[in-house]
């Protein structure tokens, strides 16, 4: 039987949760859960000094709001836990010492100053810097005078001098590192905290991941990492490295820089359908043209049509996705989108009312604001271009309105029939100065839906308007 698929995210709590996070996660989702594996959150927190709470708690909600739902996780152990870094220090500890038992590791105790000299004298003679290996081959003797003078060591990996570490990344092919180029890397600091790729190493396998999908940027750990659980004789995951996402001035996106989180969008009415419809389609091809619905994602994701080179961030392509998922909303659903939007006195009734009209001409929930005056207050000034329409249809053709608008009232079929009677005109030079006159704006919903919905007295004050004005 195959083994199953075990994915995994892996956030580091260093900041709200990006666009670029989003789409790893994403991917990773689609690849384990949601293709009937598992997959799993782990929380990269080993690191004190970064971060805080807080990134965990805003992380795990955007996540879910994702829709990506984990099978284990910090909030639900599944007896591979804990699956937060901060409360494993037990089990590391317990690889450390098989590690250097077993002569795979070593104890360290040059001072930052010391590796500081050592890094600039190679880069003075033109080598690439990495440990010298000073203290590789110290023996007892020696570690017990460093220890005397109070150094608190390292724990160094022994790297092996020679050989060439390979393995094929599920994105970028085949890959190939000589081990004399890495240098012997620290596992665990000489104030005692982990290293992170150690950790993220080891917890891979001990949580039993079968695939890792992450940043490019982690694609140099990658040969330390199966080094590392070679050593440890664990299993080891198969490895994909997602090329980064870049901003639209072409930096890459990161927590620090501040770039579009998870939490704005979702902040600024963007809905998680349409997020997600466009993620699917950042750096990986073959997704249809069209809108794929949620559940549909995984049976349109595939790890061979993911591409190599970079992804832009592209808010156009994500407007277009947004405007499709807005479509796509049930009336409750949409008033429920809105609702802080409308006004506070309005009834249940207005607001579904409210949102089947104008549904297809929201793009946010503030656009409402565009709208409400038009249901129930002064327009805003109309365009130069709208002006001169109503000019050319002239005072005769709103004074005819307002007569067709008594006789007839709000059936805009009726009234477009009396109208033109009485002015000779049809069509566009009809309906168009009508619009504008009753609306502001040449664009929107049907007026046979909207003009239903303004009050009798706005339209006649309109009407009464643009016959003066014109
Ligand atoms: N904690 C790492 C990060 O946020 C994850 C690395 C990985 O996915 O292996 O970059
Ligand atoms: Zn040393």
């Amino acid at each position: 039987m195959e083994p199953i698929t075990v994915t995994r995210f892996a956030p580091s709590p260093t900041g709200a949760l990006h666009l670029g996070n989003a789409r790893t996660a994403l991917f990773s989702f689609l690849l384990g859960r949601a293709s009937g594996g598992r997959f799993i959150l782990r929380i990269e927190d080993s690191d004190r000094g970064r971060g805080g709470p807080e990134f965990i708690v805003s992380q795990l909600a955007d996540l879910a709001w994702l829709g990506l739902s984990w099978d284990a996780g910090p909030d639900r152990d599944d007896g591979r836990g804990p699956y937060r870094q901060s409360e494993r220090g037990p089990i590391y500890d317990g690889l450390y010492e098989k590690l250097e038992f077993e002569g795979y590791a070593y104890p360290c105790y040059c001072t930052p100053l010391e590796l500081d000299v050592a890094r600039r004298a190679q880069l003075a003679a033109s080598q690439p810097p990495r440990y010298p290996g000073t203290c590789r081959g110290l023996d007892s003797a020696a570690r017990a005078a460093r220890a005397a003078e109070g150094r608190q060591p390292a724990l160094r990996f022994r790297v092996p001098d020679a050989g060439v570490i390979e393995f094929e990344d599920l994105v970028r092919g085949p890959q190939s590192v000589a081990a004399a180029t890495l240098g012997d890397f620290v596992l665990r600091r000489a104030d005692g905290g982990p290293m992170f790729f150690f950790c993220n190493a080891v917890d891979d396998s001990l949580m039993d991941v079968t695939q890792v999908l992450r940043g490019d940027d982690h694609l140099s750990n990658t040969p330390r990492q199966l080094l590392l659980l070679q050593a440890l004789k664990m299993p080891v995951p198969r490895y994909g490295h997602l090329p980064l996402l870049l901003d639209a001035s072409g930096a890459p996106l990161s927590k620090r820089r501040g770039s579009t989180t998870v939490g704005e969008l979702r902040e600024r009415g963007y809905l998680a359908a349409a997020v997600g419809n466009y993620l699917l389609r950042l750096g990986h091809t073959g997704a249809p043209d069209q809108w794929v619905e949620p559940a549909e994602f995984a049976r349109n994701f595939s790890l061979d049509r993911l591409g190599r080179a970079p992804a832009h961030f592209d808010a156009a392509q994500l407007d277009h996705w947004q405007r499709e998922a807005v479509r796509r909303l049930t009336p409750e659903q949409a008033v429920h989108w809105l609702d802080a939007e409308l006004p506070a006195d309005w009834s249940g009734q207005q607001r579904l009312e409210f949102a089947g009209l104008l549904q297809g001409n929201l793009l946010f929930p503030a656009d409402t604001a565009d709208w409400l005056p038009v249901l129930r207050g002064d327009l805003p000034p109309l365009t130069a271009e709208d002006s001169s329409v109503l000019a050319e249809a002239g005072p005769a053709f709103f004074e005819a309105a307002l007569t067709a608008y008594h006789e007839v009232g709000a059936d805009v079929g009726a009234l477009g029939r009396e109208l033109k009677q009485r002015t000779g005109r049809k069509g566009a030079a009809l309906f168009m100065p009508l619009r504008i006159a009753l609306t502001g704006r040449h664009d929107g919903p049907e007026l046979a839906a909207l003009l239903p919905a303004i009050p009798a007295a706005l339209v006649r004050a309109r009407l009464t308007g643009a016959a003066r004005a014109h």
